[in-house]
Formats: C-alpha cells, sequence, structure tokens
C-alpha cells in the first residue's frame, strides 16, 4: 500500500513513535527514523517489518527542541529519499507539577519539542507534499488534547495546541491531496508512562501492578492500556486510499476516557 512512499516519524526510538515506524514499514514505506537513545535495536524492529517489501531504513538524531536540527533533518531525509510523504509529530516528553511549582525551563522545553517542532516540520514538508498532490501529517497528540488533568500545564497546552495545529494544516490543505490528522491516546505503557507508574508506586507504597491499576482506574474507563501496534494501526489507516478525506480530526483511542 505505501511502496515508494518515504515515512518520517519523530521520537521513533521508542514507544508510540516505534510502533508507528513499524506499522508503516509493513505498508511499504520506508522510514526515516528519529530519537535519542540506542538506534540499532529500533532500526532492526523497523527493517524486520518491512523487510517482505524490501524498505530501507534511515536515522537522524535532531533535538526536536532546535529548529536548526529539524530543519537538517528534513534536508537529510528529503537526500535519502527524494522527499518525505508521511510526517508523523509524535516526540514527546512529560514534566508532572503543579503551576506554582512547574520549572519554566521544563514549560519551554515541552512547549518546543511537543507542539513547535510539528510546526517546524509541517511548515518544511508540505511544498514537497502539496506539489506531489499526496501527503500525509499525523500529529500524536493526546487525549490531552481533548480534556485537562492537574498537574500537566505546559503538556496540556502543548496538546492542545497541536490540536489545534492540526485542524489549521487541514484546512490550508482540503482541497488538496495532502491530509492532517491527529490521534490522541489515554495511557499507552511507554517509557514516558511508566515514570509515572513508579511514581504512584512510591507515593502509595504498592507494586508496579497496583500502580498500573490504579493509574488506568483514574481516568480510563476500559482499564486497559493502548499499545503502540494499535496506534500504528490507527496511523496506518489515515495512510491508506480510505483515509482520502479524513481532515482534521482528533482522534481520540483512549479507553473511553473522553467519553466521561
Ligand atoms: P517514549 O518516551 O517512549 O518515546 C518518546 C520518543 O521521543 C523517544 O524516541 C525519545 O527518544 C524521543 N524524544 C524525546 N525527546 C526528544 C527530543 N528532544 N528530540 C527528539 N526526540 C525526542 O514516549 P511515548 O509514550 O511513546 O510518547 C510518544 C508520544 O505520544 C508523545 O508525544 C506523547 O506525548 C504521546 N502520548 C503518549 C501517551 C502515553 O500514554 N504513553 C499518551 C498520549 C500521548
Amino acid at each position: 500500500m505505501l511502496q515508494g512512499k518515504t515515512a518520517l516519524v519523530t521520537g521513533s526510538t521508542s514507544g508510540i513513535g516505534l510502533g508507528i515506524a513499524c506499522a508503516l514499514a509493513q505498508r511499504g514505506a520506508n522510514i526515516v527514523l528519529n530519537g535519542f537513545g540506542e538506534v540499532d535495536g529500533p532500526r532492526a524492529q523497523v527493517l524486520a517489518a518491512g523487510e517482505h517489501a524490501g524498505v530501507r531504513v534511515a536515522y537522524h538524531g535532531a533535538d526536536m527542541g532546535r529548529a536548526a536540527e529539524i530543519e537538517d533533518m528534513m534536508q537529510y531525509a528529503a537526500g535519502q529519499f527524494g522527499r518525505v510523504d508521511i510526517l508523523v509529530n509524535n516526540a514527546g516528553i512529560q514534566h508532572v507539577a503543579s503551576i506554582q511549582d512547574f520549572p519554566p525551563e521544563r514549560w519551554d522545553a515541552i512547549i518546543a519539542i511537543n507542539l513547535t517542532s510539528a510546526f517546524h516540520t509541517t511548515r518544511l514538508a508540505l511544498p514537497a507534499m502539496l506539489a506531489a498532490n499526496w501527503g500525509r501529517v499525523i500529529n500524536v497528540a493526546s487525549v490531552h488534547g481533548l480534556v485537562a488533568s492537574a498537574q500537566k500545564s505546559a503538556y496540556v497546552a502543548a496538546k492542545h495546541g497541536i490540536v489545534g495545529l492540526t485542524k489549521v494544516s487541514a484546512l490550508e490543505t482540503a482541497t488538496t491531496g495532502v491530509t492532517c490528522n491527529a490521534i490522541c491516546p489515554g495511557w499507552v505503557l511507554t517509557a514516558l508512562v511508566q515514570k509515572q507508574v513508579d511514581a504512584k508506586a512510591e507515593q502509595h507504597g504498592v507494586s508496579n501492578e497496583e500502580a498500573k491499576r490504579l493509574l488506568l482506574g483514574e481516568k480510563e474507563p476500559s482499564m486497559q492500556f493502548t499499545t503502540p501496534e494499535e496506534l500504528g494501526e490507527l496511523a496506518a489507516f489515515f495512510c491508506s486510499p480510505a483515509g482520502n478525506n479524513v481532515r482534521g480530526v482528533a482522534w481520540n483511542m483512549d479507553g473511553g476516557w473522553a467519553a466521561q
């Protein structure tokens, strides 16, 4: 389905980004990985997912908090594969504290990485997508792009912001073959959330398993984590022909969280 296309997934060395990269590679897209930490393992996973289709995988380690590095990554991706057809803005970080205790430098970092980076990648990717009259921009927002939780001011502000950016991107491309949509997961058991599970286990003096149940019980009626694989399938749907006229949605996959 995506043979001959190239997908750039920010923050794809672990978690949701890696799940989406694997799902798109399975459909035949070449992949540009990005993110921190060990790269050989994630690269091997994506190569294995796309092996049947002869998928190629490149990597750029740009820090999504730095505009100049993002520009370098976009040029690198175009140099490797011709152009970026599918842009997945996924890199994100979290910090949990009340507003009066929130370190201003954490606020700036979260807004830069979780929101402003998507403005830069989108503005740099759109010209080639529009010239080809085909493209997909998929923003990994969060259920926190739709509703708020206490202690997460910067994250909730950034995620509401990226849902807004998604809608504007969708309107500006509405008469073209480029679509822009957001995915809004509830809890997904990645490194980002394990830190919050650990904090809960310590706070209540309970086991890892009990802390997971407490976390889910507060917000997610299904009492189940969404998986990176499930989110990868939703991203693949947006890239399929059935997604041609899906524009500007913020699609939650949240076990009923936002339905309450
Ligand atoms: P994760 O920590 O497993 O992965 C984050 C990825 O982003 C990693 O590859 C990391 O190296 C990369 N990254 C972090 N800072 C970066 C930077 N400055 N520049 C480039 N890459 C950077 O987290 P995850 O849970 O997979 O989160 C991915 C996205 O999904 C985030 O935007 C997050 O807000 C969102 N999300 C996560 C959940 C959840 O429950 N885990 C729920 C809703 C939304």
